[in-house]
């Protein structure tokens, strides 16, 4: 009986086209996944056919149409008869049939409980609240990673602020933070459990173990996102600033898993806390001696600072003042209108570089992300890296001489004026309506 099994679709081999490639930087060098593409001296590549598998990564990234697939004519022939079947358009797409089946092996939505010393940072309760709303979305559980020692008591604080189970791992080799032995627990983990995203706090300890992570997984990070959301195909979307803030750019992640994502301590909002809720906890080991770990933790200096510290990324009221103040001595004023909130005084970039206020007091993009009750933005024109810091406050009061200013944009209430005849109105009027207050 004759065999009616449709020959293979041939791959062919990458081929460089003489005189086209511009040098752009190795693209197709960095496309390849076997190796095949080599850079001369001139930033050309020079393909070796023999280890090409033919898979078209190099055409597809190319900019400049540099490169197309060879076929030899025994090749070409299959290909054409392939072609006069229809055989070309029914045949399924091998590579995309193995990512598929590769990603669907993922699931699950995991948050990284980041603490010192036992206490948690509060970034990890916001990205439960938000990793909820994903792990929603995808129909799946969302599991807190809680790694330390003695740290039991926070899978039941991951439980109330809505994880339906934590993974613990709780050993006297994990009471200080350090990326070696975390590293190993958590590629462990997610070798074993297999979850689809991975958010962890953008903080000192979050960047340096996701970075870490993704290393070791082989998979994509986006960092500092200020927005997360799942696509129709169950993709992360990770949304953040790009090139200097001028635009946001959303990054996917679509053929690796884990997806990992950090995200700054106050862009996410913190979810209501329900008491009492209880969850599943799974207790895991991470076989790994203290003596195999290369850093030794000898002493924890906190960098809590003293009473004038003032922690703007926490308050409620914050009275920002930027290149308008037109001097250091002019801040007096909003801390007097900050006194009368109870809150602190915040400043734009320009102010700080300026030398008008400490650099710990900047909001935005290279500051702080700040989510006050009330923020009160006085001659700061509204540059995006400063809004990605303040967006999302409750309510946004800006007073700007300049009624085109873009911070009018995000503005609740917005006043046209000069700060220096407005902002002492506004302290007059808040001590006025206190004293009534106080009469009454
Ligand atoms: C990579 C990168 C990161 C950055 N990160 C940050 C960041 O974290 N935070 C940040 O703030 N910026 C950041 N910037 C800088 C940002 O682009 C802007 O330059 C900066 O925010 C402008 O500060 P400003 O609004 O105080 O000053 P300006 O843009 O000069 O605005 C001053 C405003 O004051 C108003 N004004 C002047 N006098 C008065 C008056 N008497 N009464 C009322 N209004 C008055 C003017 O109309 C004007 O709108 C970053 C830039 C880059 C490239
Ligand atoms: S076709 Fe694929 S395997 Fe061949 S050189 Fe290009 S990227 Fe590498
Ligand atoms: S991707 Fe194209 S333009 Fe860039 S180096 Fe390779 S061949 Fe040249």
């Amino acid at each position: 009986m004759a065999d009616e099994k449709k020959p293979k679709r041939p791959r062919g081999k990458a081929c460089l086209l003489e005189g086209k490639c511009i040098a752009c930087g190795a693209r197709c060098q960095s496309a390849c996944p076997v190796n095949a593409v080599e850079m001369n001296e001139a930033g050309e590549p020079i393909i070796i056919a023999e280890k090409c598998i033919g898979c078209v990564k190099c055409v597809k990234v190319c900019p400049a149409q540099a490169i197309e697939m060879f076929f030899t004519p025994e090749e070409q022939k299959i290909l054409d008869e392939l072609m006069a079947q229809g055989g070309a358009a029914e045949e399924v797409d091998e590579e995309a049939g193995a990512i598929a089946a590769k990603l669907a092996a993922y699931r699950g939505v995991w948050v990284f409980i980041e603490q010192t010393e036992g206490e948690p940072a509060k970034v990890s309760w916001e990205l439960l609240g938000k990793g909820l709303e994903l792990a929603e979305a995808l129909q799946v559980p969302l599991s807190a990673l809680v790694i330390g020692e003695k740290v039991e008591p926070l899978c039941h604080e991951a439980f109330n602020y809505g994880a339906d189970r934590a993974y613990l791992v709780d050993a006297p080799v994990f009471r200080d933070y350090r990326t070696q032995p975390y590293l190993k627990a958590v590629v462990g983990l997610v070798e074993k459990y297999k979850p689809e995203v991975i958010l962890m706090g953008a903080t000192g300890m979050g960047r340096d173990l996701a970075g870490a992570v993704a290393t070791v997984l082989k998979t994509g990070l986006t960092a500092d996102c200020t927005g997360l959301a799942i696509d129709d195909k169950r993709n992360l979307m990770q949304t953040r600033p790009a090139f200097g803030g001028n635009i946001m750019a959303t990054i996917m992640c679509d053929k690796f898993r884990p997806q990992m994502a950090t995200v700054r301590p106050h862009v996410m909002a913190m979810p209501e806390k329900s008491a009492g809720r209880s969850g599943e906890i799974v207790l895991e080991s991470c076989q790994i001696r203290e003596e195999d770990i290369l850093a030794k933790v000898i002493e924890i200096i906190s960098d809590k600072k003293g009473k004038e510290h003032v922690d703007i990324a926490g308050a409620e009221f914050i009275v920002s003042g930027g290149r308008g103040m037109m001097g250091k001595e002019n801040f007096a004023m909003l801390q007097e209108l900050a006194d009368e909130l109870g809150g602190v005084v915040g400043a734009s970039r320009s102010a700080v570089d300026a030398g008008w206020m400490p650099g710990d007091r900047q909001v935005g993009q290279t500051g702080k992300t700040v989510r006050p009750k009330i923020y009160i933005a006085c001659g700061i024109s509204g540059a995006i890296q400063h809004l990605v810091g303040m967006q999302d406050s409750d309510v946004v009061i800006a007073i700007n001489r300049d009624k085109e200013a873009p911070i009018f944009q995000v503005a609740t209430y917005g006043i046209v004026g000069d700060i220096f005849q407005v902002v002492p109105a506004l302290t007059r009027r808040l001590k006025e309506l206190k004293q009534q207050k106080g009469r009454g």
